[in-house]
C-alpha cells in the first residue's frame, strides 16, 4: 500500500518514469556510481581523471585520456601478408606474400595482429605487462576476441595456447599477460554464438625451459639464437594433429612465436597459426 502511494507520489512529480525498471536500473546505477567513487577512471599512462559517462566500457578511451590517445592507435586492416600479418601499403592486393615470407617462411602458417605496434599500443603494452596495469588486459581480451572471431570462424581451431612464461619470471611478473589476454575467451564465446567452442584453452602442453633475455635491442639472428629451445613440449598426445592458435602480446621478428611453433610441429601438431595483440 505504502509503496503504491510513494510510487504514485514519485510519478506525480515525474522521478519514476517506468516503475517496472527503476529498481534494476537504479540498483546498476548506485553501483556503477559507487564503484566510480571507489575507482574512479584513470588514464593508465598520465593519471589524468576519464569521464566514465564519456566513454563505453572496456575500451581503449575508458583506460586512455583523450590527450594520450591523440599517440593514435592503427588497427591493421587489409591489405596484409596472408602469412604473417605485415601491414602493407594500400596498392598491395589483397592476397599479398610479403617478401620476408618468400624468402624465408615461418613455421607459423599464419600471423595475425590487432594492431600495429606504434602510438598508444606502445605504451599501453608495456604498462599492462610490466607496471601490472590490468585494467588493459579486459580491453586487450575484447580486441583480441574479436580478431579471432574475424580471422578463424572460417576454419578448425582445436586449441589455443597462450605463449609460456618461464616459471621464474611468472613467479616475479605474477601473470602470464599472454593468458590474461584469453581466459575469458570461452564465455566470450558462449555469450556471442550461444553454444560452447569446440577449441580448448590448452596452458599445459607447452612449457618454457629456457629464462631468455629480453628481446628488445637484438636483431633477427640474436632474437632467433636466444630464443632456440626455449620451449618443449610436455603432453605431446594432447597436441598431436592438432590445429593451433598461439596467441601472445608483441609480434617483432616472429623469434617467439617460431620456435614455438617449431616444437609443436615437431611433436605432431597439424598446423599452427599465431594471434598477436600488436606487431611492429
Ligand atoms: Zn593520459
Ligand atoms: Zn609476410
Amino acid at each position: 500500500m505504502f509503496e503504491r502511494k510513494l510510487t504514485h507520489l514519485l510519478r506525480c512529480f515525474k522521478i519514476l518514469p517506468n516503475f517496472k525498471t527503476w529498481p534494476v536500473s537504479f540498483l546498476k546505477k548506485s553501483i556503477q556510481g559507487f564503484e566510480q567513487l571507489i575507482y574512479p577512471l584513470k588514464c593508465l599512462k598520465c593519471g589524468t581523471y576519464i569521464d566514465p559517462k564519456l566513454v563505453r566500457p572496456h575500451t581503449m578511451e575508458a583506460c586512455f585520456c583523450d590527450i594520450c590517445m591523440k599517440d593514435g592507435f592503427f588497427p591493421i586492416e587489409t591489405p596484409y601478408c596472408i602469412k604473417c600479418g605485415l601491414k602493407l601499403h594500400q596498392n598491395f592486393s589483397e592476397n599479398h606474400v610479403c617478401e620476408a615470407c618468400i624468402k624465408k617462411p615461418l613455421k607459423v602458417e599464419k600471423v595475425r595482429a590487432v594492431v600495429e605496434y606504434k602510438g598508444i599500443i606502445k605504451d599501453a603494452i608495456p604498462l599492462f605487462k610490466y607496471s601490472s596495469k590490468l585494467a588493459a588486459a579486459k580491453v586487450f581480451e575484447l580486441l583480441l576476441f574479436q580478431a579471432f572471431i574475424n580471422h578463424y570462424k572460417q576454419m578448425s581451431v582445436d586449441l589455443i595456447i597462450p605463449i609460456p612464461l618461464y616459471k621464474t619470471k611468472l613467479r616475479e611478473r605474477g601473470f602470464n599477460q599472454a593468458f590474461l589476454m584469453v581466459r575469458n575467451f570461452i564465455k566470450l564465446y558462449e555469450q556471442h554464438f550461444g553454444q560452447n567452442p569446440l577449441w580448448e584453452i590448452d596452458t599445459n602442453s607447452l612449457i618454457r625451459i629456457k629464462k631468455t633475455e629480453p628481446q628488445t635491442g637484438f636483431d633477427i639472428e640474436q632474437r632467433k639464437n636466444n630464443l632456440k629451445k626455449a620451449f618443449q613440449v610436455v603432453d605431446k598426445n594432447s597436441i598431436k594433429t592438432k590445429n593451433i592458435v598461439l596467441i601472445d602480446d608483441v609480434f617483432t621478428t616472429g623469434a617467439t612465436c617460431n620456435e614455438a611453433a617449431l616444437e609443436l610441429l615437431k611433436n605432431g601438431a597439424n598446423r599452427v597459426d599465431a594471434l598477436v595483440l600488436a606487431r611492429t
